[in-house]
């Protein structure tokens, strides 16, 4: 992803820029009573956290046998490193997670350090290469159209980003260039996704987002030290949400899918900490949510990322004077260095797809990658920097998200229409029900940073709804 994403080159994303708090406020009003988080990624992860924290009983109920959601380190595939199947990069300007990583002892390479001087990114896009800056040559044309059009922002909701970028760009192939950075960062079609958030995207100035850091370690170690907090002991694996309701008197029940019978739970509160795409395949039909929030539910869109990770000998890309980052319209997509800042002579590039290419990405949700896929890759690797491709060492694994039974797709975009209908309805709690993940989150929506901040926010909401006199 490195130096061109959704919140750098194309600035800060939504204006819903609420002022972040961190941590609940030492001293805050003492609360008590049983709480439900369903979902062990990050959100559900840090809102755990707080709640223990402050005292609260606290039951985290995940479906995988694996905690961490999206969040998800592996070693290799080169001997010595670690790889993330789901997310990976943070920037200079994601507050929350840098602070909880600083609050738990969690480091932060700084790629911004470990880069190398000599090799640049690169651009293959309508079958000619460039460097990567060279391919947004005119960019400042779409950034006025972007700033005039937002004047009428139901009208540019109403339109599709493809059909805008078309109308905005000044030549082919900066149309080229940003179709394949929309497929890329936010992991829709650009028919499919809302104009009005690429163009709030466009006009924004957010110099923290760079991609600048990874976690140490991996995401890994994030999960790792929230897991401690929380305590394993409070986390069941392997139980499924299948259902929501309240009882007469308002309270909240969850009714629990598991390989032995099925059983319903009683609390004070919920927070559900899963996302909508897989909220919508439970009964939701006795909690009592308002139609705003059902529809939310039911049709926020959903990117469709695959990630392939592609183990070489050596990285040959920086003798070709290649940084290992391209972006592309061919299958292959973004691609990055994964392996920059990890020791050893091997390293890997991550090759990473959205849209109809992300979602037809053959072989499985996660594992090898099949060898047409691998061939495919390497095909284009060897466009973007001659002889990269002979470096290649076998091992390659894929992570088509879409298949993921537990995400059923990447991370979460405004569609056409939804960045003024629904966009605000995600977040709010409704009674007893909260709302975290990424997917509710604003300005960060799609990022870790958007499902820490949100498990943040909706650990403060439980405290205050809890709080003793
Ligand atoms: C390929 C890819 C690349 C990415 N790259 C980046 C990046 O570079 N930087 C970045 O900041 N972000 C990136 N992201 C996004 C980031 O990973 C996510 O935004 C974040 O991890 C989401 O956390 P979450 O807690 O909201 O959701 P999740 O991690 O999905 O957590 C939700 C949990 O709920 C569980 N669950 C689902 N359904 C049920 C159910 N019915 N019952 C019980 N449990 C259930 C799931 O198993 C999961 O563990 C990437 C994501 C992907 C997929």
């Amino acid at each position: 992803m490195g130096g061109l994403t959704r919140h750098g080159l194309l600035g800060a994303g939504a204006a819903l820029a609420a002022g972040l708090t961190i941590a609940p406020r030492a001293g805050a009003a003492r609360a008590s009573g049983r709480v439900a988080v369903i979902g062990a990624g990050l959100a559900g992860l840090t809102c755990a956290h707080r709640l223990v924290a402050a005292g609260l009983s606290v039951d985290v109920v995940e479906a995988r046998e694996r905690i961490g959601g999206r969040a998800w380190t592996e070693a290799g595939p080169v001997p010595g490193q670690v790889s993330e199947n789901g997310g990976e990069l943070v920037d200079s300007g994601h507050q929350a997670i840098r602070a909880l990583c600083r609050e738990l002892g969690v480091g932060l390479v700084d790629l911004e350090a470990v880069g190398s001087d000599d090799a640049a990114p690169r651009a293959l896009l309508r079958g000619r290469l460039s460097g990567l800056d060279a391919a947004f040559a005119g960019l400042g044309a779409v950034e006025a159209a972007a700033a005039r059009d937002l004047a009428r922002p139901r009208a540019l909701d109403r339109l599709d980003a493809g059909t805008w970028i078309d109308r905005a760009s000044p030549s082919p192939r900066l149309r080229a260039a940003l179709r394949a950075l929309v497929e890329g960062e936010y992991g829709a079609a650009p028919e499919r996704m809302s104009a009005l958030v690429l163009a709030r995207d466009l006009d924004a100035d957010d110099p923290g987002a760079d991609e600048r850091f990874r976690i140490r370690g991996g995401t890994r170690t994030l999960v790792d030290a929230l897991v401690a907090r929380v305590g394993s002991g409070r986390i069941a694996t392997g139980i499924a949400l299948a259902g929501i309701r309240r009882t007469a008197a308002g309270r909240p029940v969850v009714a629990l899918a598991s390989p032995g019978p099925a059983a319903r739970r009683t609390y004070d509160r919920v927070v559900l900490a899963l996302p909508f795409t897989t909220l919508r395949r439970a009964d939701l039909r006795g909690a009592g949510l308002s139609a705003a929030k059902l529809r939310a539910i039911r049709e926020l869109g959903m990117g469709t990322n695959a990630k392939v990770i592609l183990p070489f000998r050596r990285r040959a890309w920086i003798d070709d004077g290649w940084d290992g980052e391209a972006l592309s319209d061919t299958a292959l997509g973004w691609t990055w260095d994964g392996s920059l800042g990890q020791p050893g002579r091997g390293g890997f590039l991550v090759s990473f797809t959205g849209g109809r290419a992300g979602a037809l990405t053959p072989g499985p949700d996660h594992g090898p990658a099949p060898a047409r896929l691998v061939r495919d890759r390497l095909r284009v690797i060897g466009e973007v920097a001659d002889g990269v491709a002979a470096a290649a060492a076998p091992g390659a694994r894929v992570n088509v998200w879409t298949r993921d039974p537990w995400s059923l797709g990447s991370y979460s975009f405004l569609a056409v229409g939804q960045a003024t209908t629904i966009a605000a309805a995600c977040a709010p709690p409704e009674g007893p029900w909260h709302f975290c993940g990424e997917h509710t989150a604003g300005r960060f929506r799609g990022y870790m940073e958007g499902a820490v901040a949100s498990g943040e926010r909706a650990a403060r909401e439980v405290l205050a709804a809890l709080a003793r006199p």
